[in-house]
């Protein structure tokens, strides 16, 4: 880990949860140790909110020298897939994070679940109940009064024993019965009005392939998890508070000893601009919106990645974002700002210009060259130089030449002095254009007394990038803009999210000019284009077909860009 850009732990208060586990440890709780565990269900990618999770989860192990288990609770065969799996795996580890021992799936403890299911069965604590889901639902009632109890709550435990057996063995068919915990139908907490704990499913699952036939609920499922891997800290999303009773019931019905996992609530971080949902993702990639769950503009890891974000960029993002008891829609521009902050740092500079306009340099002879040495990284001493071959023939950005310019525009224009990076003043003789009125060329000369780092080089108010017309390569860039115009797509009652598209988040700019250190780019390598921003090569991108992702701009535009 950078330490470098992420605050040194210590550095700053302690968060609510970090807190409460000084104070347990210091009181000589969970013999000393922390286990923690990120638990997610293999039904889609990771996304940004998942992150912070991550990042919390595996930071608090690592500052109190503990350990953190990735688990997947695999528990609805029908949503999940190995390559969500896979997806995840990588996501984690990219992030920087490894768990402790293997991967760990809850559907490992499906035959433990099912064991003691027949231990609440014959403890009179669950029953087998015939009747259809939207019958039990109804059943359950409001919260302001009772509900109803069902008509088989009362079966005998041989029999609800050997109906549970013959429903594992595939007797009947899915949705005929279901096994429920024996609670309570009057409790004010809807969840603990007899829960489901089994439902049969005939689907095949992604690990347990046809070993099952009925698949035990997520609530039945993740406290005891979490239980047999010994969890200290359970933390979850506000949302778990409400069933945090339910787990506790069950394990204390089924846990031996007082050692239980402590359950701590933490707020869902969202993004603003952007859909969190997996469903909504899901459709998104579905419909063809965007490119896979992997498209840069997608608020998920990999799509994170793709742009060009770093694994430190975003532990930076999570470490600023914190946590909190209060949901909260983070800005962005966050986001943004934690890449721009490591890029600067690793980045290599380099010049490409991506709508370029021919400029000729009429007192430079044309079989002459030479070549002018630039930075790679301002910021970083260490990572040298590099030579670019300077001739009569350029490109330079279209936007930075104006004809007729008002007197704060530095770039070039006609009779004015603009500095080349890396090389010469040149001054703006003449231009030639088509019939339409647009600039073909630029004409100039060079003054030859200002070659940079010479040391009399005079100073002008504008310096431009640029590349060598001899040696220039071609390259496809994709300027990337936010998925969506509206800041909270989700949360319009009676919209769709997907009303709120941005139409022009993405533009592809075919054939820009970069320079030719550029064609051993390799997908993911990443890159300042000077004065442009930061670019990231794509997964697609080869040696003779280069494509670059913008990452992000050098500042934040979206403000203006939005007021406009
Ligand atoms: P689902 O609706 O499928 O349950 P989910 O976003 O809760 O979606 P999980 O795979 O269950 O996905 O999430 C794994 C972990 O990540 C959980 O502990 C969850 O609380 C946490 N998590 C999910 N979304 C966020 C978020 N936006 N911010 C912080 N943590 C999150
Ligand atoms: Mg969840």
């Amino acid at each position: 880990m950078d330490s470098r850009i992420v605050d040194e732990p210590g550095s700053r208060s302690l968060n609510f949860i970090e807190q409460m586990v000084e104070e347990e440890l210091s009181a000589g709780m969970h013999g000393g140790k922390v286990v923690t565990r990120f638990p997610p269900e293999p039904n889609g990618y990771l996304h940004i909110g998942h992150a912070t999770s991550i990042c919390l989860n595996f930071g608090l192990a690592e500052r109190y020298g503990g350990v953190c288990n990735l688990r997947f609770d695999d528990t609805n065969p029908s949503k999940e897939d190995q390559e969500y799996i896979d997806s995840i795996v990588s996501d984690v580890r990219w992030l920087g994070f490894e768990w402790d021992g293997a991967v760990r799936y809850a559907s490992d403890y499906f035959e433990q679940l099912y064991a003691w299911a027949e231990q609440l069965i014959a403890a009179g604590k669950a029953y087998v109940d015939d009747q259809p889901a939207e019958v039990i639902s109804a059943q359950r009632g409001v919260p302001t009064s009772a509900g109803v109890e069902s008509p088989f709550r009362d079966r005998p435990a041989s029999e609800n024993l050997s109906l549970f057996r013959r429903m594992r063995a595939g007797e009947f068919a899915a949705g005929s019965r279901v096994l429920r915990a024996k609670i309570d139908m009057a409790s004010p907490n809807m969840l603990l009005r007899d829960p489901i704990m089994y439902r049969i499913m005939h689907v095949p699952h992604y690990r347990t392939g046809s070993q099952w036939c009925i698949y035990p609920m997520y609530d039945y499922t993740h406290g005891q998890s979490d239980y047999l891997e010994g969890v200290t800290h359970s933390i979850c999303t506000l949302e778990f508070e409400v069933h945090r009773p339910l787990y506790n019931w069950f394990l204390d019905q089924l846990a031996e000893g007082d050692y239980r996992p402590r359950q701590i609530e933490f707020a869902r971080r969202n993004l603003s601009y952007a859909v969190m949902s997996k469903r909504m993702l899901l459709s998104l990639v579905r419909e063809g919106v965007v490119d896979g769950w992997d498209d840069p503009r997608m608020p998920t890891i990999s799509g994170l990645r793709r742009a060009g974000y770093t694994p430190e960029s975003i532990r930076l993002f999570a470490e600023k974002v914190g946590v909190a008891r209060r949901e909260i829609a983070v800005d962005m521009s966050l986001l943004e700002f934690c890449a721009r902050e490591h890029l600067n740092r690793i980045a290599p500079r380099v010049m490409a210009v991506l709508d370029p306009v021919r400029v000729v340099l009429e007192n430079y002879a044309e079989d002459r060259t030479e070549w002018v040495e630039v930075e790679n990284n301002p910021e970083d001493a260490s990572a040298g130089t590099r030579r670019l071959l300077f001739s009569r023939e350029l490109y330079i950005e279209r936007e930075d030449f104006m004809e007729d310019a008002p007197k704060k525009f530095f770039r070039m224009s006609a009779g004015k002095e603009v500095r080349l990076k890396g090389a010469y003043i040149v001054k703006c003789e003449r231009v030639e254009k088509d019939e339409q009125g647009r600039v073909t060329t630029i004409f100039c000369t060079v003054d030859e007394e200002t070659r940079s780092g010479t040391g009399n080089d005079r100073k002008v108010k504008g310096t431009l990038h640029w590349v060598s017309a001899r040696d220039a390569i071609e390259a496809e860039v994709r300027l990337y803009d936010r998925l969506f115009k509206d800041e909270d797509p989700a949360g319009h009652k009676d919209a769709d999210f997907k009303q709120f598209l941005n139409e022009d988040s993405l533009r592809v700019v075919k054939r820009c000019k970069v320079e030719p250190g550029l064609a051993t780019a390799r997908p993911g390598d990443r890159f300042q284009f000077q004065r442009l921003g930061y670019f990231c090569a794509d997964k697609s991108s080869t040696a003779g077909a280069l494509v670059f992702n913008r990452t992000v701009g050098l500042k934040d535009t979206w403000t203006k860009q939005l007021a406009r």
